[in-house]
């Protein structure tokens, strides 16, 4: 008898000890060393990485922009100097806070898991970034003001992810807790044309395209000769929070980039719905958000619904092209 349990065991140590020293690379005909081939449009989120369909660079690739760092990007020998904007703390980012009991006692514990952050993140703040091109986005928001925001989203529809989705990005202010951000390469909302007739030209047919002034450094994106066209003619106009404002639109490289980004975003984070803030007559809603209403709210927003003093992402934005774009994405049909 003790030679059939002592046999049982060593069947059973033969069968279950390989599946308990984790995953063999040699199960999935890999070799210790052998390199993990990347598409070029992973987003990470807890340290696992996920499919958009669209080109993405990361903070860790060659060209990416990387929010740990806490020297500058463009003149890396110079330390943050100690602004108002850039305290003592040479971080741009932080850990979400006020989270529930159980989720703060795991991610002190053993940090953060995709589990915990599924049951965290459920808003997308949208901005546009008032800088023209990413490259300019970064220098400003992370380099001088000491701020940071997980994608931008730059005129050729590159994206570019600064930090892991678990991050707290500091954004939005008050809705940094629960969400991600994208800053879109945009050059804003205005009150008349003069800004906008400085940063667009226009094509034999007179259709709208990005020229940025003389004087901008950082004009360089990723795709070579690329031109940003506004993806409709006319200049749009609308009022957002009390302010009558005129803009270009975004490119259709742009749109159809947060198309399949935000599509991903939802299937990782399900309880990130795909809506956006709607007024009485279903469009978008061009008022900001009370405390009551922004805590009630999961899925898109526009920084204008966190923060009465911003606009952004403007008139402009198609809210319907996007939600309905990543809803057929996800094969929705509602
Ligand atoms: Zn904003």
């Amino acid at each position: 008898m003790a030679g059939n349990v002592r046999l049982l065991f060593a069947v059973l140590a033969i069968v279950i000890a390989p599946g308990l020293c984790g995953c063999s690379p040699a199960r999935y005909g890999q070799r210790p060393g052998d390199p993990l081939l990347r598409c070029g449009d992973e987003i990470v989120a807890a340290g696992q990485f996920f499919h958009t369909g669209n080109p993405v660079v990361l903070w860790m690739d060659p060209g990416g922009y990387d929010a740990y760092r806490c020297r500058r990007h463009f003149e890396p020998e110079l330390i943050m100097p100690h602004t108002p904007a850039a305290p003592l703390d040479p971080n741009r980012y932080g850990t979400r806070r006020n989270l529930p009991k159980d989720v703060e006692d795991r991610v002190t514990d053993r940090g953060w898991s995709l589990d915990e952050a599924r049951r965290v993140v459920d808003q997308f703040v949208i901005h546009y970034d008032a800088c023209g091109t990413s490259a300019r986005c970064f220098k400003i928001l992370h380099d001088m003001r000491g701020l940071s925001v997980h994608f931008m989203l730059d005129i050729d529809g590159t994206i570019y992810q600064t930090l892991d989705l678990k991050e707290r990005a500091w954004h939005a202010g008050t809705a940094n807790d629960r969400s991600l951000g994208v800053e879109i390469a945009h050059i804003g909302a205005y009150r008349d044309m003069k800004t906008l007739d400085e940063w667009y030209a226009k094509d034999l047919f007179g259709w709208p395209y990005v020229s940025p002034p003389k004087w901008l450094k950082e004009r360089k994106v990723r795709t070579p000769w690329f031109v940003g066209r506004a993806a409709r003619k006319e200049v749009v106009t609308g009022n957002i929070n009390g302010q009558d404002l005129m803009q270009y639109d975004f490119t259709c490289q742009q749109y159809d980039a947060l198309i399949k980004l935000t599509a991903a975003l939802n299937r990782i984070f399900p309880r990130l719905r795909l809506d956006y803030p709607r007024g009485d007559d279903g469009g978008v809603r061009t008022q900001v958000f009370t405390e009551q209403e922004l805590a009630a709210w999961s899925g898109l927003l526009g920084h204008l619904h966190v923060t009465k003093e911003k606009v952004d992402p403007g008139p402009a934005f198609d809210w319907d092209r996007v939600v309905e774009g990543a809803r057929r994405e996800r094969g929705m049909t509602w």
